[in-house]
């Protein structure tokens, strides 16, 4: 029995053998994808001895999905994703003018993945822009689902959006767009459900790890409905279910004006932990974070449903199509979302295995050229040595 299963209780059960589906992506993606299986594999071992392994099953997606099946998505890389709850990708090309608009997208709302979760953490050795990013701590909950990710838009000058600004003016009263015959329109929905899961998964994690604080970011000074509504439904939810730990001091719920965020983050880095946002406010936030400790090649994620127990970790950045296939790329955001993943099932000692190692290469200046050239004295290692290192570091 090789799947995994989320039991009555909520609690995931995992086998000693599990099978995981991964997406071997685009680009870089064919250089990242096996750099991290052989060093979750060795990880694995040297945790459990044979006890427990992994069984990689790979499912299409992308370029080469398109080319062998005709189709960017295939229905059964869905259906393994379905079937087997948790997986991994590398970075997938965004189809241009293929019916899709981002496959990613397209992954998180079909399986409904409403948290897209990013850990933000510095090691030391990575050179940083800030003067001491070992202050920089933090664990972002980005709402997944809605906000105007919802893709609900009309181009200006289609009868859609003619027909849109009709109804607004005529129907709702609107009458403040500035330039309507060239006006494109887009749609925002916040919703209470939305915002409660995702406050909720926030809050838990917090406590589950320990973690002093949620910090609820938007922008309701201007929004008040959507952004305000966030706010004012997560502060309800925050009381009513977790009243005690607020109480009891071992959680502290607040908010911050996302510009506001954005500033404080940069100078006060220690008063934020654990933050829950919406989703366009969540992407400007993860790449800033990602920049104060390393950025785009060791800024690992995942896109989680916590109550179906479906999951798929993520390399963040793209398929760097400049530098693949040239043994250059850092592994490290397909390697640390392999660390989250080894984490949420519960698989703590390999993932502890694997962090160890990436500390040790880094305070020794050891890292992918990205990394290296601004290291004192750092060492450009290629992807694959890079990897092997690792690897030799998890069996001592
Ligand atoms: P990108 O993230 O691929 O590259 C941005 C820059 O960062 C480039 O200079 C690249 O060389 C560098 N870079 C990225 N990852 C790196 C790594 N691991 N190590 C070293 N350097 C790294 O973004 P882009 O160029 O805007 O996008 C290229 C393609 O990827 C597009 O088709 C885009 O739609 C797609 N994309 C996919 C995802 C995803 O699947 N999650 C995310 C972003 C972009």
């Amino acid at each position: 029995m090789s799947k995994i299963i989320k039991t009555p209780v909520g609690a995931l059960q995992v086998p000693d053998v599990v099978t995981l589906p991964f997406i071997a992506g685009d680009g870089v993606g064919r250089e990242i994808t096996p750099a991290m299986q052989h060093v979750v594999d060795a990880a694995v071992s040297a945790a459990y001895g044979g006890g427990r392994r992994i069984e990689w099953m790979e499912v299409l997606a992308g370029e080469r999905a398109f080319q062998e099946t005709g189709s960017w998505l295939p229905e059964a890389t869905m259906a393994a994703f379905k079937e087997y709850l948790v997986g991994i990708k590398g970075p997938l090309t965004t189809p241009v003018g293929g019916g899709i608009r981002s496959l990613n997208v397209a992954l998180r709302q079909t399986l409904d993945l409403y948290v897209c979760q990013r850990p933000v953490r510095w090691f030391q050795g990575i050179v940083s822009p800030v003067k001491d990013p070992s202050k920089v701590d933090m664990c972002i909950f980005r709402e997944n689902t809605e906000d105007i990710y919802a893709g609900i838009e009309w181009e200006s000058g289609t009868p859609e959006a003619k027909k849109f600004y009709q109804f607004l003016h005529d129907e709702m009263g609107v009458a403040k767009v500035r330039f309507p015959e060239t006006s494109s329109f887009g749609v925002k929905p916040v919703s209470r459900e939305g915002t409660e899961r995702l406050v909720r998964a926030a809050c838990q994690y917090a406590l589950d790890h320990g973690l002093p604080s949620v910090t609820l970011v938007h922008k309701g000074n201007i929004m008040k409905f959507t952004e305000g509504g966030f706010k004012k439904w997560g502060y309800e939810l925050a009381e009513r279910e977790f009243g005690e730990a607020i109480a009891s001091g071992r959680l502290v719920v607040k908010d911050c004006i996302a510009d506001a965020f954005l500033q404080n983050a940069l100078l006060m880095p220690e008063d934020y932990s654990v933050i829950a946002t919406l989703n366009l406010n969540g992407d400007y936030i993860s790449d800033m974070l990602a920049a104060m400790v390393g950025g785009i090649g060791i800024a690992p994620g995942a896109n989680i449903n916590y109550v179906t127990g479906s999951a798929i970790f993520e390399a963040t950045h793209g398929t760097a199509p400049a530098i693949a296939g040239k043994n250059v790329v850092n592994p490290c955001s397909l390697i640390l979302s392999a660390v989250m993943m080894l984490e949420f099932l519960g698989w703590k000692e390999a993932a502890a295995r694997i962090t160890a190692a990436l500390e040790q290469s880094f305070a020794a200046g050891r890292a992918t050229a990205d990394l290296a050239r601004f290291m004192p004295g750092g060492v450009a290692l290629t992807t694959s040595d890079f990897a092997a290192e690792l690897v030799e570091r998890i069996k001592k």
